[in-house]
C-alpha cells in the first residue's frame, strides 16, 4: 500500500460521510447532543439522527418540542428524567431489543454529563445493544476552552451542592484535591445559588484563588468574567441582578498565594483566614477576628496582636 495514513483516514472519514447520510440509520440508542443556547450549535447528523430515529427519549418534552418544532422534526417523542429514569430505561431496552432505533436528548448539551443518559447506556451495553454518540455542544467543555485556563488536565465535578455545609465540605475537598497548577476544575452553578457559591470559595480558597466565571455561553449576552474570586465576588455583588446559566472554573494547583499569606505546612495565616471571612460573608473585623480566635482555639487578643502584626507588615 502506498497511501500514508493521513490519507486512508481522509479517504475512509469521507467514505463514511458520503454513506452514512444515505443509508437507513442502525438500530441502537443514540446519545444525542443538542445546543446550549445557540440553535446553530446542533449538528447535521443529530438532525438527521433526530429525523430518522422511532422515537426521542427527552429530559423534558415541551423544552424539546421547541427545537424540534424549529427544525421541523416530527418524531415522537416521551420523557425520560431523573424521577423515571430507571423505570423508563427498561421500556426503552425493550424497544431497542426489538431493533428499535432511539435518540436521548437533555434540555441542553450531552445527556450523561449533569444530566439523564449514563444509566440507559450502561444498561443498553449490558443487554448487547450498540450506543452511539452523536457530539456536540456541551457547556463545560465550551468554557473550559475560552477561560484562558490550562485546558490539558481538567476535572469535572457537576453541580455544587445547594446548601452551604455540604457545599462548603465539597470546596474544602476540591482544595485538598488541587495539587497540581496544570490541571483546571470546573462546576456547574445556578445564579441564585452564585454569590453564596463564591463567598464560599473565598472562605475555602482564599480572596486570590484565581477563577473563571463563564456565563451564557453561546447567547446574545457571553459574558466571562476572569479574575481572583473576590474581585469577581465584588463584580457580581455590584450588579442589580445575577442571572444565566454559568460554569465555574478554578485554576489549578495552590491558590496562588505569596509565601506571605501562607504557614510553612503551607496552611493559610490568621490575617488570610479573618480577610476571607470579611470579603467572603462580609463580617466585620472583630467579628472575623472572634470566629478564627474560636476555630483556632486562641483568645480574641492573642489573635488581634497577630492581625495587628500583619497589618504592619503590609504597609
Ligand atoms: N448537559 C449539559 C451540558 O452538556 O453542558 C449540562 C446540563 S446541567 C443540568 C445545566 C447547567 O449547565 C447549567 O446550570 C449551567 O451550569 C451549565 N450550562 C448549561 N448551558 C449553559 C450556558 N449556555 N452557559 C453557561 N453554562 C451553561
Amino acid at each position: 500500500m502506498s497511501e500514508t495514513a493521513g490519507q486512508q483516514v481522509s479517504e475512509s472519514a469521507s467514505q463514511q460521510v458520503s454513506t452514512s447520510a444515505d443509508k437507513p440509520l442502525a438500530p441502537g440508542l443514540y446519545l444525542v447532543a443538542t445546543p446550549i443556547g445557540n440553535l446553530e450549535d446542533i449538528t447535521l447528523r443529530a438532525l438527521r439522527v433526530l429525523r430518522s430515529v422511532d422515537r426521542i427519549a427527552c429530559e423534558d418534552t415541551r423544552q424539546t418540542a421547541k427545537l424540534l418544532g424549529h427544525f421541523g422534526i416530527r418524531t415522537p417523542t416521551v420523557s425520560y428524567h431523573l424521577h423515571n429514569e430507571n423505570a423508563r430505561a427498561s421500556e426503552l431496552i425493550e424497544t431497542l431489543r426489538a431493533g428499535g432505533r432511539i435518540a436521548v436528548v437533555s434540555d441542553a448539551g450531552m445527556p450523561g454529563i449533569a444530566d439523564p443518559g449514563a444509566t440507559i447506556a450502561a444498561e443498553a451495553i449490558a443487554a448487547g445493544i450498540d450506543v452511539f454518540p452523536i457530539p456536540g455542544a456541551n457547556a463545560a467543555l465550551s468554557a473550559l476552552i475560552a477561560s484562558g485556563l490550562p485546558s490539558e488536565h481538567f476535572s469535572f465535578h457537576g453541580f455544587l451542592p445547594a446548601k452551604e455545609g455540604q457545599r462548603r465540605s465539597a470546596l474544602e475537598t476540591l482544595r485538598a484535591a488541587m495539587t497540581e497548577a496544570t490541571t483546571t476544575h470546573i462546576v456547574y452553578e445556578t445564579p441564585h445559588r452564585v454569590i453564596d457559591a463564591l463567598a464560599d470559595v473565598v472562605v475555602v480558597f482564599g480572596p486570590e484563588q484565581r477563577i473563571v466565571l463563564a456565563r451564557e455561553l453561546t447567547k446574545l449576552h457571553e459574558e466571562f468574567l476572569r479574575g481572583t474570586a473576590s474581585e469577581v465576588l465584588a463584580e457580581l455583588r455590584s450588579r442589580p441582578s445575577v442571572r444565566g446559566e454559568m460554569v465555574l472554573l478554578f485554576a489549578g494547583g495552590p491558590t496562588g498565594e505569596t509565601a506571605d499569606n501562607q504557614t510553612p505546612a503551607g496552611q493559610p495565616t490568621l490575617a488570610k483566614e479573618v480577610a476571607a471571612l470579611m470579603i467572603g460573608e462580609k463580617l466585620s473585623e472583630m467579628d472575623a477576628l472572634k470566629r478564627v480566635a474560636k476555630t483556632r482555639g486562641i483568645g480574641k487578643s492573642e489573635a488581634y496582636r497577630e492581625w495587628q502584626r500583619s497589618q504592619t507588615r503590609r504597609r
